[in-house]
């Protein structure tokens, strides 16, 4: 399983499903995009090879920020819907997750006994449980703080807004996660070679650290909220 994302000015979603391609070889059930344009928020999701996933994808469909997943199934079993990228019931919040949220049936219990939920998945707690903060006066970037902090298990967490074309939340805990770094773009990864088609920079990312990245811009930061500085490192191609 693994999880990729851009945000640039190129095509995404050709990047997000080649990078989902590079980490075949990990494992997975289902896979899943998410792409965000002025249109609004598109997403295509399969059971089953990423073949299939290619071949539902809009081929006009064009955007320049978006994120994708193989999905290995811990919570629900393997099917379209159990599939990510999830969705809030407004449609505002759209998440990516590897990994398992060992509390989620307590979060589910403590904050959201009203809300119904789409799928099987422990994941569907995260947009869920954000939005609804949201709503009730908090920013995307504290509540998606504020969440992590409350989450117990492992993550590698990818989340969009669609009334924010130019930002990508990231968030990970004891699951794979790099910060690929561009031109004029950013990347996320699982490893590395899910983005050696767009560059060979990365910044890796420790446990309970999130990152606010847009285009032209990325902020670490641990779930306190301090911010940390961290050098880049090059991957270097022996072929
Ligand atoms: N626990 C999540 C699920 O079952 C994520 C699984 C994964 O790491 O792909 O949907």
């Amino acid at each position: 399983c693994g999880i990729v994302g851009y945000i640039g000015n190129q095509d995404a979603k050709e990047i997000l499903v080649k990078g989902l391609e590079k980490l075949e070889y990990r494992g997975y059930d289902s896979s899943g995009i998410a792409l965000l344009n002025d249109s609004g928020l598109h997403v295509y999701k399969e059971q089953g090879r990423i073949a299939a996933l290619r071949e539902a994808i809009d081929e006009q469909e064009q955007a320049t920020v978006g994120i994708g997943h193989t999905r290995w199934a811990t919570h629900g079993k393997p099917s379209r819907r159990n599939a990510h990228p999830h969705l809030s019931n407004s449609g505002r919040f759209t998440v990516v997750h590897n990994g398992v949220i060992e509390n989620y049936e307590e979060l589910r219990a403590q904050y959201l006994l009203d809300t119904p939920f789409v799928s099987e998945t422990d994941t569907e707690v995260i947009v869920q449980l954000l939005d609804k903060w949201v709503n009730s006066g908090l920013a995307v970037e504290d509540a998606f703080r504020q969440l992590l902090l409350e989450i117990k298990g492992s993550y590698a967490v990818a989340l969009l807004d669609n009334q924010d074309l130019e930002t990508i939340y990231v968030g990970k805990n004891k699951s794979p996660l790099l910060i690929g770094l561009g031109p004029d773009f950013h990347v996320i990864a699982s490893d590395a070679m899910a983005m050696l088609q767009v560059t060979n920079q990365f910044v890796e990312l420790m446990d309970e650290e999130i990152v606010i990245l847009r285009q032209n811009f990325k902020r670490i930061q641990n779930l306190n909220g301090e911010v940390i500085q961290r050098r880049p490192f090059h991957v270097k191609l022996n072929a």
